[in-house]
């Protein structure tokens, strides 16, 4: 008898995430971020804070991020290039729109839980750092992020701090120091 197609992979057994469970792992690991699933139209991942946050990241899509553990300081900036700040508290969930540059800023021991889709093929993320003393673009690098398992933010940040060039500001010729550790 003939198989019904029954639309590939898309017919797996439907399973639940412990979301404790997650946190418990990454607490452990040296990884900082765990990826719950990655489909075209949705994709998951569970991160700790990362000490030193400094970078804005704009992406192409939509961004929904819930506080499972601590809170966050979400630095973004608004179309006029003031920055601010949106707190977001443990239990809580906030919506990000496509395009507005944001710097989750939290805790190693905090836990944020992401959900965004899969980029399209033609569609980039921007990682942005800005001067401390005039306010320009110290550096950007652009990226098109085809799979979170390759950690996209920890290799920026080995890009920009890499060498002192990345870090030198075109307009006023400030230095961005390297946090302790870097
Ligand atoms: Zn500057």
């Amino acid at each position: 008898m003939a198989r019904a197609n029954l639309g590939g992979n898309r017919m797996r057994e439907l399973r639940a995430v412990n979301l404790d469970q997650i946190t418990e792992g990454i607490r452990r690991a040296t990884r900082p971020v765990s990826i719950l699933w990655q489909a075209d139209d949705t994709l998951a991942f569970v991160a700790r804070g990362r000490e030193h946050r400094s970078e804005f990241h704009s992406d192409p899509v939509d961004e929904v991020m819930y506080m499972i553990r601590g809170d966050m300081d979400l630095h973004y900036r608004t179309p006029e290039g003031e920055e601010k700040i949106a707190v977001i508290r443990e239990g809580e969930i906030i919506y990000c729109p496509a395009g507005v540059p944001h710097s989750p800023r939290f805790a190693p021991d905090a836990f944020v839980l992401v959900l965004e889709r899969k980029r399209r093929g033609d569609e980039r993320d921007k990682f942005s750092w800005f001067c401390e003393k005039c306010g320009g673009v110290v550096y950007e690098s652009v990226k098109h992020v085809t799979d979170y398992n390759a950690d996209p933010v920890s290799r920026v940040y080995e890009e920009f701090y890499g060498t002192e060039q990345n870090r030198t500001c075109s307009g006023c010729g400030h230095v961005t120091p390297r946090p302790p550790g870097r």
